[in-house]
């Protein structure tokens, strides 16, 4: 079959160029072509093989068999050879296989053409615009179809919508956080999500689909499009089958074009427990003990997406909203709390966290929720709320405990404020969970078995990451919170109180008591087999 597609090229050698060929070469390539042009059903079949090599090309996901890497040489192989390139790769595939996993070969191959025919019903329902799982709003509900143009989209912006949606869609399957698209020169952009806290690269787009894509990613946001170097902040929804999610969306004009960051910001609270975000049951206790207090602060720290705001549901998840009126102030709301009144920060509006707090305060709740502690006004009036009959949970950006205690001295709290207002610091790092669908037994180096022995640590179970499937070859999936808690017990408060707690050595030693208790609850991680001991270094290393 495939001489076929020689032949073809051969018919329009003929046709275009006849004098280069010579006159008995040009009959008996014209006897060929006659034979195919005059012959309707090979004709026929010619287009359809065609056919089924773009379709192949568009539509199947290859890197379910190849490395994404290859897919331009497996497209063009796929355009001459049809889907023969295709089976070649599921067969080699299975070949891999070790035999007592892989059982009957035919059976083998039957499974991995159901994943690619899986693969091909869902890019469908992708690709069709009547039958997408996904749609695109901007805040006052208008869809992305509709921002460009009332039902009659041009072909050329109706492909770069879809690719649009494709990506959201793609990013959401894969659980990401972000979205990043960079200029890497003037005509390749790459797209990396941000997955388990850690960035891999998705695609590459050319320089000019890219900045299509980006254009219709801000009008869907209200950003404004013929800005291209200004800094822009802006908001869309996506409408799933599951609900709606929400992303913040941010430009910027850096070298060699725009970049784009696409926040995406989860709905559903209710799965996180205090249970779930990885306290040990000592550790809860201390929390679960903190809430049912009648007031006090209770402050999360630690750097940017180290779980925190994760933390702070799952807190709130403990409190009877029906009971307790629960107000909260936070920038932006990432996931949405039935029963509870939640107001979103706008300092554009000129709704800061200070003024929201002082008009919280006049509806009588019982807990407040602090998105994060920036400022000199926020803080004070936060701790002014601790220390009369609210419990208020907040968040601040620091490393420790102590350097949060330090941050909000420096911010202009005085000790005594400090000392009558916390009661608890909790700082957290978010440390990866290795796969449990691919997990190995960790190999270990004789030193690193010694320095076990010696500290009597049981290395049984240390597993070490693979990479499969199920993580994308990461050999991580999801994370799970690592906890330093500092409760302020009477001996604390007064040495705050009286100003007999050195500043000085609180910077000093706080940081450090602080790392090494978040690398003890680390090591916890890694023998219990949730983590490895790679994941560890990188985390409190
Ligand atoms: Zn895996």
């Amino acid at each position: 079959m495939q001489c076929w597609f020689f032949t073809v090229s051969f018919q329009a050698t003929h046709h275009s160029g006849l004098g280069l060929i010579s006159p008995a070469g040009a009959n008996a390539i014209a006897g060929l072509a006659g034979e195919i042009a005059f012959n309707p059903l090979k004709l026929l079949l010619l287009v359809i093989w065609v056919y089924l090599g773009l379709y192949c090309v568009q539509r199947v996901e290859f890197s379910l068999v190849v490395p994404k890497s290859r897919k331009p040489v497996v497209n063009i192989l796929t355009l001459i050879f049809g889907p023969i390139p295709l089976l070649m790769f599921l067969i080699k595939d299975v070949l891999k296989t070790p035999l007592p996993e892989r059982g009957n070969f035919f059976e083998a191959l039957k499974d991995r053409l159901t994943t690619i025919s899986d693969t091909i019903k869902s890019s469908k329902l992708m690709g069709g615009s009547k039958e997408s799982l996904i749609k695109l709003m901007d805040s006052s509900g208008t869809e992305l179809k509709e921002l460009y143009g009332h039902g009659k989209i041009r072909r050329q912006d109706s492909h770069i919508l879809d690719l649009t949606e494709k990506i959201i869609w793609d990013a959401l399957q894969d659980r990401a956080s972000d979205i990043l698209i960079d200029p890497k020169s003037d005509s390749v952009y790459i797209i990396r999500f941000r997955v388990d806290g850690v960035l891999r690269e998705v695609d590459q787009l050319d320089g000019a689909t890219c900045p299509a894509v980006i254009n219709s990613i801000k009008a869907i946001s209200n950003m404004d499009i013929s800005e291209r170097r200004r800094p822009q902040d802006g908001a869309f929804v996506a409408k799933i089958p599951d609900g709606t999610v929400s992303f913040r969306v941010a430009s910027a004009g850096v070298l060699n074009g725009e970049k784009l960051s696409i926040r995406i910001l989860k709905q559903d609270a209710s799965m996180y427990t205090l249970e779930s975000v990885g306290l040990t049951e000592k550790q809860r206790t201390i929390v679960e003990n903190g809430i049912r207090k009648p007031s006090g602060m209770i402050l999360l720290c630690g750097p940017t997406g180290s779980g925190k705001t994760t933390t702070l549901y799952a807190m709130l998840n403990k409190i009877d909203f029906y009971t307790r009126n629960v107000i909260t102030v936070e920038d932006p709301i990432e996931y949405v709390l039935p029963n509870t009144s939640q107001i979103e920060v706008n300092a554009k509006a000129g709704i800061t966290f200070a003024k929201s707090l002082r008009s919280i305060l006049r509806q009588d709740p019982d807990v407040i929720v602090v998105g994060e502690i920036r400022d000199e006004e926020t803080a004070i009036i936060a701790l002014q709320a601790s220390q009369t009959g609210h419990i208020v949970l907040a968040t601040i950006h620091s490393n420790s405990t102590a350097s949060a205690l330090i941050r909000l001295l420096d911010l202009g709290v005085t000790p005594l404020m400090l000392a009558t207002g916390i009661n608890l610091i909790v700082s957290q790092r978010l440390i990866r969970r290795l796969c449990k669908y691919c997990k190995a037994p960790a190999k270990m180096s004789r030193e690193q078995i010694r320095i076990f022995e010696k500290k009597k640590v049981n290395y049984a179970n240390i597993y070490d990451p693979v990479g499969c499937e199920q993580c994308y070859g990461t050999g991580y999936y999801g994370r799970v919170g690592i906890y330093d808690i500092l409760t302020l017990d009477d001996e604390i408060k007064a040495g705050l109180a009286n100003n007999k707690l050195p500043i000085e050595n609180l910077r000093k030693e706080g940081d450090q008591r602080g790392r090494s208790n978040l690398q003890k609850q680390a090591l916890l991680k890694v023998v219990t087999g949730v983590t490895s001991i790679d994941e560890m270094n990188r985390v409190v290393g």
